[in-house]
């Protein structure tokens, strides 16, 4: 079936006086703001119409989920099959910066042939092998999110409409890097609510890991057991702030997972590294990426809450990246006492001339409100504090100005006086 036939999308028209969502070119088009539909129900994309019958967006569809469409052409743009090729296609180069050159065939807009681009993508981009090749919205494909891992891909759809262009979006990946194979991770919550098929799939030979290589180090990725889509490629440049500042420093990492920061830290030349995570196979993932970098750390299987309330140890350089504790709108204030409480007691770990690198990956923590309770913890621990930098996602995280939701992560880099 050609999803992109007129016949074949559903139509949705606008309750009066919700254009002016539209003209601000937000990708979410939300159920109360429909009047009428029509055409098929399980459609993969549809056209949004004003009250007048005018189409003024076209996007992947949901009949589930209150984000009916997620909008990625408006006005008289025309959404076909080569609009998706050309958004992932230009997804593709912009990792590539602009200095390096890709083997693009004459008349060909497509990114290389299968062989010329599994011999050279992994040293054409700036991001060494591993980076989001494709990141939603910010790359104008709402409700899809790419990543590449050396030589594999794991592709996350949080859409139903995106799930049934598939085989296109598979087709396009394979053009782009062609990986030995793609992981389909299926498990982030919003397939629930779209009636998706949460079971993993692997498309490819031998096995879902790779060995990745960022920044000149090396971490293992395994993606079936890894956290979200294995690897936190949004903390690439902050890792490296940590490198920078390691040499000779007691260096906590807190809500380690793969160790990642704890591995730049020790490549900094770290006096010590103590990395901490609530999970034990993440703290045997660390344990594996200091031993793939030849680096020396200890590794503590415990609650961070608990840990920084009964260590005495202190350090000199900490890093605090705890998992989202913001997962809708009610749990803010909860979220919030939440990164007061961890904030408050690491910072009684450091003393004058220490720093810490603070994150809230929350998208409903606003950096505003996150600012608020970094004040309010250095005030309860008694500690003068002054933050030295923002702190925010790699620049293979792109964010819509149109969609500003999309920048989650947020962090400061303090420095106790
Ligand atoms: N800093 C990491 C990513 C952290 S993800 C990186 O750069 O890759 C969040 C981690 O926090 C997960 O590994 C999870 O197991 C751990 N975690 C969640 N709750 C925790 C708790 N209460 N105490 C310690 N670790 C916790």
């Amino acid at each position: 079936m050609n999803h992109f036939e007129p016949a074949n999308r559903r139509i949705l028209t606008l309750k009066p006086g919700k254009e002016r969502l539209v003209a601000n070119r937000h990708p979410w088009i939300f159920a109360g703001a429909i009047a009428r539909e029509s055409g098929p129900a399980n459609a993969a994309l549809a056209d949004l119409l004003d009250p007048q019958g005018r189409r003024i967006a076209s996007g992947f569809h949901s009949q589930h989920s209150q984000i009916r469409v997620r909008a990625l052409t408006f006005g008289d743009e025309e959404l076909t099959e080569a609009t998706i090729r050309e958004r992932i296609n230009a997804a593709v180069a912009r990792r590539m910066g602009s200095g390096l050159k890709l083997k693009v065939p004459k008349n060909d807009t497509r990114l290389g042939d299968r062989q010329s681009s599994a011999l050279s993508t992994s040293d054409l981009t700036p991001f060494d092998n591993a980076y989001r090749l494709i990141n939603a919205e910010g790359d104008e494909l709402s409700g899809l999110i790419v990543d590449r891992y050396n030589d594999i891909a794991v592709i996350e759809i949080a859409n139903a409409g995106v799930e049934q262009l598939r085989p296109l979006i598979i087709d396009c990946v394979q053009q782009a890097i062609a990986p030995r194979g793609i992981w389909l991770k299926n498990d982030i919550p919003a397939r629930k609510i779209e009636t998706l098929p949460m079971d993993p799939e692997w498309i490819g030979e031998g096995e879902p890991a790779a060995e990745i290589r960022e920044n000149g180090l090396h971490f293992h990725v395994d993606a079936p057991s890894g956290q979200k889509t294995g690897f936190f490629l949004d903390q690439r440049e902050n890792r490296a702030l940590t490198r920078s500042l390691a040499a000779g420093r007691r260096v906590l990492n807190l809500f380690s997972y793969s160790g990642a920061f704890g591995v730049y830290a020790a490549a900094g030349g770290a006096a010590s590294v103590e990395n901490v995570d609530s999970s034990s196979s993440a703290i045997e993932l660390a344990r594996t990426n200091h031993a793939l970098n030849g680096s020396e750390a200890t590794f503590t299987v415990a609650d961070a809450f608990d840990y920084v309330r009964k260590t005495t140890a202190r350090y000199d350089l900490l890093i605090c990246d705890p998992p989202a504790f913001a997962k809708s709108r009610g749990d803010i204030d909860r979220a919030a006492r939440g990164y007061k409480d961890i904030n408050l007691f690491a910072m009684k770990l450091l003393d004058p001339g220490a720093q810490m690198l603070t994150f809230s990956c929350s998208g409903h923590m606003s950096l505003d409100l996150f600012q608020k309770v970094i004040f309010s913890a250095a005030q309860d621990a008694g500690r003068r504090i002054s933050f030295v930098r923002r702190l925010t996602a790699a620049p293979d995280h792109p964010v819509s100005l149109f969609c500003p939701e999309g920048e989650y992560l947020k962090g400061f880099l303090l420095e106790v006086h």
